[in-house]
């Protein structure tokens, strides 16, 4: 494939931390991947160290040097993760956070039979994490920047199995949106990404996640599901100028799934 015109220079200079990397699947591996084809220089956050042996070639692959733990449920991780990257960065340009969780065995059946303890975790892990980020992140953006998460349909409308992830989801797009009035006047902007079904780990953590793909290949306009490299796309456009004017905003990449009301088979 021919290179684009902008390939390597787009975000020459530019420096980023990504979070949600599990394996060569994740979405945070596919914007990682395009993110550096086009110029930038990325740190890349690991939850565990058993993820860490998976991530380690990976950040080989596109010459990332900084690996840094962080575990959204131990506390003051989020911190330590800024304390370690701000010795060796002073400044930052965008954030990508791709990561959430939630108990499996809540992510089946009945959203009334949620836990406190489960929703308090989930609330936590994917939700209130963008928000400490946001704001460690924001007080590195000397120059403004592009702080960006990861959504899905589940939070605006009902979908099977997805339960206390879709109240998570909805108060993450919302979080977004009061992100982006706090962080306007220091040209930081804040998006999502609401991301088409994905066969990812946390994806396959949904119960009968395989009907829900298959469905909406079926049913999205575009008669398949989205890949790995249009989401990274998507990403590049976000945390690039292309998407200057731009805050505020939930932005599916879905194959134009989320526009149909009713299956037209
Ligand atoms: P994935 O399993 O590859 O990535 C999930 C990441 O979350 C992992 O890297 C994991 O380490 C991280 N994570 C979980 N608990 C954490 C914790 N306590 N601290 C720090 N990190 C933690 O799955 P993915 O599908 O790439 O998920 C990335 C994001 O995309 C998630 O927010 C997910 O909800 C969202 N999303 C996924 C789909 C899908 O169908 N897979 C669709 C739309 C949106």
């Amino acid at each position: 494939m021919q290179p684009y015109y902008f390939q390597n220079i787009m975000l020459k200079g530019k420096k980023g931390i990504i979070f949600g990397i599990a394996n060569d699947h994740s979405i945070a591996w596919g914007i990682s991947k395009k993110l550096s084809e086009y110029g930038a220089e990325l740190a890349l956050t690991y939850q565990n160290d058993t993820l860490l042996k998976r991530i380690k070639p990976l950040s080989k692959e596109i010459n990332s040097k900084l690996l840094i733990e962080c575990d959204f449920s131990q506390s003051n991780s989020i911190k330590k993760c800024f304390d370690d990257l701000n010795q060796e960065w002073n400044n930052i340009d965008f954030v990508v956070h791709a990561a959430a969780f939630s108990n499996k065995d809540e992510l089946n059946g009945r959203y009334i039979d949620t836990s406190l303890s489960n929703f308090i975790n989930t609330l936590n892990i994917s939700c209130y994490s963008f928000t400490e980020i946001s704001k460690l992140a924001s007080s590195m953006m000397n120059n403004g920047g592009s702080l960006l998460t990861l959504s899905f349909y589940g939070a605006n409308k009902v979908m099977p199995n997805y339960n206390v992830m879709g109240v998570a989801k909805a108060a993450l797009e919302m979080s977004v949106k009061y992100l982006s009035v706090d962080l306007g006047k220091n040209n930081i902007r804040v998006n999502a990404i609401s991301a088409g079904p994905m066969r990812t780990i946390a994806g396959a953590a949904i119960a009968k996640a395989r009907e829900v793909y298959k469905y909406t290949e079926k049913n999205s306009p575009l008669h398949r599901n989205v890949r790995l490299d249009e989401l990274g796309n998507t990403a590049l456009y976000f945390v690039s100028d292309l998407s200057k004017a731009v805050s505020g905003e939930i932005h599916y990449v879905d194959c134009g799934f989320n526009i149909i009301g009713m299956s037209q088979y």
